[in-house]
Parts: structure tokens; C-alpha cells; sequence
């Protein structure tokens, strides 16, 4: 058969990459192997494979080796890796991981090297703060936070930082939704004499939304619990690049630790990323007509949502990075914690729970449950308060999300 004539965009190459029916008895989609290990098609083969993978020798181009063992490899992760590159853009591999943090503490431990440091900005997600403060420093790695959106503060603390080796960067920021700018981010590592690597954790806006790798960031990072799995059914994590080499490393430390994703988990995310950019863009206008109804409401004393941003260092980071708001909004309830606590009970369509990126509303009180590991110092520098609720919107018609919440806001 010719070649397409062109590269395919990435709605198409989504449902048509990574999987080749001819090596499933005709499967038009992507079966599920459920396999811990793999039978050599010789033993030269299997010799082969293991200098491949040990790193001894490079695979010759169009060489396929064979599999050995699933905590190294196996189909369902390479589908889903070559499903994840498309979508991503400027990304030329993935590694998936069974969960966000997971891809986030192979990060670490992948590119921290003994002595160097890691900046990060603040808020992270309240896992990441955690393993950082309970693990990565006791380890004796030092960390410093920095605050997010504070685009000279953040590229002034790496240009001081002589012993830095990452930077993590998580925007929009989940609560507060503060955006950090990527591409004076990006400038500042370049000129750093030891060059650090660059990692954004775009879960909140991307693949849809957001793309870190075409600003010049190293390494993008998922959790793809939320808007890549998109219905609140299973745990995973992803990592991306424009450099393979770096992924490549992190699959030789996956190897190790044992945190590949399980192949029943790929095998769902094989069909979820065909609607990603479809729900992605349901949630988000769904959100932004909620958030600009919800504007004037007596019981909101202030509604945090990208398309109401009223800070213009904000306004100009959000339209330099980002093509649409996405589905997350904060509000600050006029009547305090009480007032959050009643808004929650009272809800009848969304529900209480933390994560996001679902199909389903979720709407939870950071304060008390994803950020209550934050000290009352990260607390005030991050604009968190008691009054807070966070909602994730999902693809519920709007009016009825729009209904439920004055409900629930009226009836305290
Ligand atoms: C949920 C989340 C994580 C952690 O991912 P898990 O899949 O729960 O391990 C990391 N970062 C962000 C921004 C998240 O929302």
C-alpha cells in the first residue's frame, strides 16, 4: 500500500497509530495481552533482546525485538505510548506509568542527580508537595519552592540556584489556577550554565490546551487519572518528550522500580484518548458559561476561572499559553468555611470527592482534604482559604450544573 501522503493530524493519528491489526488476528482495535512474559522467537533472539534493552547495543532501524517480560514492556504499553505521542505536540516518545505519581517520582529520581537541586513552584499538587517534603529531602536532595506566576521571581531563583538539576513547574496551579509563564521558564534554564531540565505537569490543560513542548520545555507530565482516562475508573501517569533519550532513561528506571502501566489499564486508556480533545472541549465550554453565570451571585465573593482573570501579568501568560480556559473553577463562598461545607452537602448532581477531569462533576474544600497537608505559611502564599471549594465540570448539560450549584449556593 503507498504511504499516507502526509502526516496525519492527531484526531486521526490517535485511532490509527501504534496498532497494527495484522498482528492480532485482524483486530480492528487493540486487544488486551495479558502476559507477564513473552516466548523468544529464538534464543539469538532472546540474546538480542536483552543487549537491546540492557543497553549494550542500539537496535538497528526498523529492528522489532523481541518482548521479554511486562514490567520491562509489553504491547499494550507501546500501543498506548504510540497513541500518547500524537496528542502531544512536539513529543517523539512516552513512557507510561501506573500512576501520576508515580511519573513524577521517576522524574525525580531519574534526572536529580546527588547534590543538585530541585526548584518547584507553589502550589503543586498536594501528593508532589508531600513526596517532596517526606522523601526527596530526607533523602537529601534540597528543594526549593517558588511562587507560581511570579515570572521574575522564578527566573531570578534559577539564575541564583548554581546547583539546580530540575525544575518543576505545575500551571495552571490547582487551586488557584495561577498561571506560570513556560517561556520565560524555558529562557532562563537555556541560559543556566549546567542547563537543568524543565518538566511542566500539564494535566489540568493538557494534551488539549496547553503544550509545554512546543515552548521548549524538556519534559511533560501526566496524571492520566483525570482528563486522559476521563471517567474516574482507573490510576495513570504518563510522561512525554521532544528528546527520546529521556525517555528511554526513564523506561530503564520504570524497569527497575516496577511502575509500568498494567495492560488492562493501557487497553482503557486505548479508547479514552479518542474522545480527550471531545470531552476536553465539552468540559471547558461548559465551565466558562458557568463560571461567567455564576459572576454576580450574592453567596460568591470571588470566582476564580481563567476567562475572568482580572491580574495582567494572568490575562497575558493565559493568552500566550493557552488556547481555551478548561473545566476547572475555585470559588470563595461569602459565608466562609460553613458556608462551603453547606454549599457541599447540598449539591445534588455534582458530587463530593476529590480529582477531576471526569465525565462527572466533582466538586471538593482543598483546605481540607487535597491541600491539608500544606503548612498555614504555603496556605496564605498559595491564596488558599477556608471559603474555598474547587469544581471540576464535567459533560452534564450546563444549565442543570448551573441550577444544582444556585440550589446549593441559596441554601445555606
Ligand atoms: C492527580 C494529580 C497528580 C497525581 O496523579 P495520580 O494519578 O493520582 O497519581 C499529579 N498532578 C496533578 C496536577 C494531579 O491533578
Amino acid at each position: 500500500m503507498p504511504r499516507f501522503p502526509y502526516r496525519v493530524r492527531p484526531e486521526t493519528a490517535v485511532l490509527t497509530s501504534g496498532f497494527d491489526p495484522k498482528l492480532s488476528v485482524g483486530a480492528a482495535r487493540p486487544p488486551v495481552y495479558r502476559s507477564s512474559t513473552y516466548v523468544f522467537s529464538s534464543p539469538e533472539a532472546a540474546e538480542r533482546a536483552f543487549e537491546v534493552v540492557l543497553g549494550k547495543v542500539r537496535a538497528a532501524e526498523a529492528e522489532v525485538p523481541d518482548l521479554i517480560y511486562a514490567r520491562l514492556n509489553h504491547p499494550n504499553a507501546e500501543i498506548l505510548e504510540d497513541q500518547l505521542v500524537p496528542l502531544e505536540r512536539e513529543a517523539t516518545a512516552a513512557a507510561v506509568f501506573n500512576s501520576g505519581m508515580a511519573a513524577i517520582f521517576t522524574v525525580m529520581l531519574g534526572f536529580l542527580e546527588r547534590g543538585r537541586t530541585l526548584l518547584y513552584t507553589q502550589p503543586l499538587y498536594g501528593g508532589t508537595q508531600h513526596l517532596i517534603h517526606h522523601v526527596l529531602e530526607p533523602l537529601g536532595f534540597a528543594a526549593h519552592g517558588v511562587n507560581a506566576g511570579d515570572t521574575a521571581a522564578i527566573a531570578a531563583a534559577i539564575k541564583a540556584n548554581k546547583e539546580l538539576g530540575l525544575v518543576l513547574i505545575e500551571t495552571p496551579a490547582n487551586p488557584t489556577l495561577t498561571m506560570t509563564d513556560l517561556k520565560a521558564a524555558t529562557d532562563a534554564v537555556q541560559r543556566h550554565p549546567r542547563r537543568p531540565l524543565l518538566a511542566v505537569d500539564n494535566t489540568l490543560l493538557g494534551p488539549t490546551f496547553q503544550h509545554p513542548l512546543a515552548i521548549g520545555v524538556d519534559l511533560v507530565i501526566y496524571s492520566a487519572t483525570k482528563f486522559l482516562g476521563g471517567f474516574s475508573d482507573l490510576l495513570a501517569g504518563a510522561v512525554l518528550a521532544r528528546d527520546a533519550g529521556l525517555i528511554e532513561h526513564m523506561r530503564g528506571l520504570r524497569a527497575l522500580f516496577g511502575n509500568i502501566l498494567q495492560a488492562d489499564e493501557c487497553w482503557m486508556l486505548h479508547s479514552r484518548l479518542s474522545t480527550v480533545g471531545l470531552r476536553m472541549n465539552r468540559q471547558s465550554k461548559n465551565a466558562q458559561r458557568i463560571a461567567e453565570h455564576l459572576v454576580d451571585h450574592p453567596q460568591i465573593k470571588r470566582i476564580i476561572y481563567p476567562t475572568l482573570f482580572t491580574d495582567v501579568e494572568q490575562i497575558r501568560i493565559r493568552d500566550a499559553q493557552t488556547d481555551y480556559p478548561g473545566s476547572l473553577l475555585s470559588l470563595e463562598l461569602a459565608g466562609g468555611k460553613r458556608a462551603a461545607f453547606d454549599f457541599l452537602r447540598a449539591l445534588q448532581i455534582g458530587r463530593n470527592a476529590v480529582s477531576l477531569g471526569g465525565v462527572e462533576t466533582l466538586v471538593c474544600h482543598p483546605m481540607t482534604t487535597t491541600h491539608s497537608e500544606f503548612s498555614e505559611e504555603e496556605l496564605a502564599r498559595s491564596g488558599i482559604t477556608d471559603a474555598m471549594v474547587r469544581i471540576s465540570i464535567g459533560i452534564e448539560h450546563w444549565r442543570d450544573l448551573l441550577y444544582d450549584f444556585k440550589r446549593a449556593l441559596e441554601s445555606g
